[in-house]
């Protein structure tokens, strides 16, 4: 039995899917000791209930007008105060751009190992069992935590959270904060994409690659994402052509995602972009090359002009999504 400390995340006013599976998580670890949650930023305070809901039995809080947008700097102090304050046996963190920013940073400061990009996890006895992806996401290998502090971060999508149960109480509570020498001040937060799906959680992904040929051509994908109520995602090709913003690119270089349901449209399959999408539950390809290596990893695959056959589907999908 271990108690657990979580970082939940706040994107846009929202608490992103990601911390209730990381107390899904956290749940497995403490095998009945204590679970609590950690919410940093604004909406902070009203939005803890939520991590109660979930299966955290307290949640700590801070509103400080420092921790508003997400700084590395101020982040590491507060959770850093926490961890000492708190003592926990186990820390969870999504496996998210601010999970991989803050983990190997806290981690050093603690002397202590890190499980990165977990996808799954079991407990036999005393040990901690993690499963993570390795080589690109050709192979998974186990990490066993034996003793010291068992410090993981998980993949968005593969650990499901707890059913949301309203009917539960926990304390929350304000941390007090100590927050000084900021090498980073946040002015403005400037958001490129508009669309209200968020990619590293989003279940079906609808990505284009070089052969979308244009920026105007990913319209006929976004068309497909709205009816299937999905995001759109791109390749480096797409990036690197000017069709698509680099915040969309999934890959190797890019996010790592893990949708119910991947279309690739016009992608040829190079690994980098396989490693960024290979474990996508269902693959979709759609190429007019019928030798592209796409094909290798899809569990359907249609030959043929991504112009024809993506405004098909949209149009199909449309009539039968209500
Ligand atoms: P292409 O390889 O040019 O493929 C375009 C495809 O579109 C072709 O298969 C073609 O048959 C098809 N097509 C053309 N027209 C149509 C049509 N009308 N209808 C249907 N199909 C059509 N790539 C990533 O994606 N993500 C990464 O994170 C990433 N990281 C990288 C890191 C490094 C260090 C390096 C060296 C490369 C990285 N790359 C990454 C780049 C990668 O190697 C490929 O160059 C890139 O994925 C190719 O993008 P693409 O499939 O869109 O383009």
């Amino acid at each position: 039995m271990a108690k657990v400390l979580i970082l939940g995340e706040i994107r846009q006013g929202e608490l992103r899917n990601v911390s209730f599976e990381a107390i899904a998580a956290a749940k497995q670890i403490a095998d009945g000791d204590e679970v609590v949650g950690l919410l940093l930023g604004e909406k902070a305070v009203s939005l803890a209930k939520q991590m109660i809901y979930y299966g955290a039995d307290r949640v700590l809080v801070s509103e400080h007008s420092d921790l508003k947008s997400y700084t590395s700097d101020a982040y590491t102090q507060v959770i850093m105060q926490v961890i000492e304050a708190e003592k926990p046996e186990g820390v969870v963190f999504g496996h998210t751009s601010m999970g991989k920013d803050l983990s190997p940073r806290i981690t050093a400061k603690l002397k202590s190992g890190l499980v990165s990009d977990a996808v799954s996890l079991e407990v036999n006895g005393e040990e901690v069992v993690f499963t993570r992806p390795i080589y690109s996401g050709k192979a998974f290998e186990k990490k066993v935590i034996k003793d010291g502090l068992i410090f993981a971060t998980i993949r968005p999508n593969n650990i499901p959270s707890l059913e949301k149960d309203e009917s539960r109480t926990g304390d929350v509570a304000s941390v007090n904060v100590d927050i000084k020498d900021l090498r980073t001040i946040i002015k403005d937060v400037v958001r490129k994409t508009t669309s209200g799906v968020d990619l590293s959680e989003a279940k079906i992904i609808v990505s284009g690659g070089r052969g979308v040929k244009s920026a105007e051509g990913f319209k006929v994908l976004q068309e497909l994402a709205d009816a299937l109520g999905g995001a759109v995602g791109s390749s480096r090709g797409a990036c690197d052509a000017g069709y698509s913003d680099y915040s969309l690119q999934i890959g190797q270089t890019g996010k790592v995602v893990t949708p119910d349901l991947y279309i690739a449209c016009g992608i040829s399959g190079a690994i980098q972009h396989i490693a960024g999408m290979s474990n996508s539950k269902v693959i979709v390809a759609i190429n007019k090359d019928p030798e592209a290596n796409i094909f290798s990893i899809a569990d359907y695959g249609i030959v043929g002009d991504l112009f024809e056959v993506v405004p098909l589907l949209a149009e199909e999908f449309k009539s039968v999504t209500v």
